[in-house]
């Protein structure tokens, strides 16, 4: 066992009521102690106990590393001229994510591995210590197992989108999409995930199809989530609600009755700004949810098409400066509320029994991710209790 005191913390996020002020229970001139992968201790430097080795973060920031809940990572090929023209006001027809299905059938195994490793380092050094990501891609059993196989290999938030859209080869039938994303396809897929997940919305699959997927899922042993209510109102958010997914995924389109539900369900409603940052979208109202009383997670929603950002930082900035957040509860909700949308008590928070997972900002407050947008503010990454970055 070794022990390492982590002090001269100028403020500590510690997302524990019990042990600092407020819902994030922060702690000024602070000192945590790492012993092996978890923290051991939270608390005031002056207090701190003895530890084998000391580092002193010269009264910076520490937050806890950042929880992105919703990613799609396994992909070949990009999408910049698709970018390119949206931004330049023409149009675009080409069928987006089909583009990325070509693209990622064509690529190798070890394309596709370097790929997810590629981003997940990106988002690391920016203070991701958790990253969710999902197949969706491939829309055939041989592609949607293969993508889940080499997404397991970088990560245990694995999620089974074979329902991201209704394969190019059998768009004149969708019931047997259905029937093949509920049947083989599921059953190569379950072996490597945790979570399913289906796009409900018009274009990509309806509330029946939606339940009947995610039902299916749920008795092979995987967990719902939802990418619901993105584009326009829809059944997703209530369903999502009654089958108590995890998470409902972007919920930019809601009725009074959707915040309803998740107010008072156990589902997480987890914004995704990068995605209406780049498709010039309208933007998901943060400050109804929360003050309706739902639980609110953030996230980057990495993929090539909508959202080809790895930055927590950058999504706090935008939910803060346009979608009615706290600086406060923004960084909340993309660290412990990522944890709540993944189902995790070990992260998300820095107190005793939790993962030693942690970013060092390079600012005196928290404050400064929304104050200094798209300024690299993290200068140090710890995950299970070791020094990954900066
Ligand atoms: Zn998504």
């Amino acid at each position: 066992m070794t022990t390492t005191l982590l002090t001269g913390i100028g403020s500590l996020v510690t997302n524990d009521p019990e042990i600092g002020e407020g819902p994030l229970g922060l702690i000024t001139d602070a000192a945590l102690v790492i012993e092996d992968d978890h923290i051991a201790w939270a608390g005031p430097a002056g207090r701190a106990p003895g530890t084998d080795t000391v580092s002193d973060v010269g009264g910076r920031a520490v937050v806890p590393g950042f929880v992105d809940s919703h990613a799609h990572l396994v992909f070949g090929g990009d999408r910049t001229q698709e970018f390119n023209a949206r931004m330049s006001g023409r149009a675009y027809s080409a069928g987006g994510i089909r583009t990325t299905v070509a693209a990622t059938r064509a690529a190798t195994d070890e394309e596709l591995s370097a790929t997810v490793a590629r981003y997940l380092a990106e988002a690391l050094r920016q203070g991701t210590t958790t990253m969710e990501t999902k197949s969706g891609y491939g829309l055939t059993t041989h592609d949607e197992s293969r993508a889940l196989r080499i997404a397991s290999g970088h990560t245990d938030e694995v999620t089974y989108l074979g329902a991201h859209i209704v394969a190019p080869e059998l768009a004149e039938d969708p019931a047997a999409y259905v029937e093949l994303v509920t049947g083989e396809m599921l059953d190569a897929c379950a072996p490597y995930a945790k979570w399913i997940d289906v796009f409900c919305e018009k274009g990509a699959f309806d509330g029946d199809q939606a339940r009947a997927i995610l039902t299916a899922g749920r008795a092979k042993g995987l967990v719902p989530r939802i990418h619901a209510n993105q584009l326009s109102y829809g059944p997703g958010v209530q369903l999502g609600v009654e089958l108590d997914a995890a998470s409902a995924d972007h919920c930019t389109h809601l009725t009074d009755a959707d915040v309803d539900a998740l107010a008072q369900g156990g589902t997480v409603a987890t914004l995704l700004p990068g995605a209406e940052f780049s498709t010039r979208a309208q933007w998901p109202d943060a400050r109804r949810l929360l003050d309706a009383g739902a639980t609110v997670a953030l996230s980057t929603d990495c993929n090539p098409g909508s959202s080809f950002t790895s930055s927590m930082p950058f999504c706090v900035a935008l939910a803060v400066r346009d979608m009615g957040m706290t600086p406060d509860e923004a960084v909340w909700s993309a660290t412990a509320g990522g944890a709540r949308a993944l189902r995790r008590t070990d992260v998300g928070r820095l107190s005793p029994g939790a993962r030693a997972d942690l970013a060092v900002l390079d600012a005196p407050s928290h404050v400064h991710l929304a104050y200094r947008p798209g300024v690299p503010l993290v200068i140090g990454v710890w995950r299970a209790g070791e020094r990954v970055a900066g």
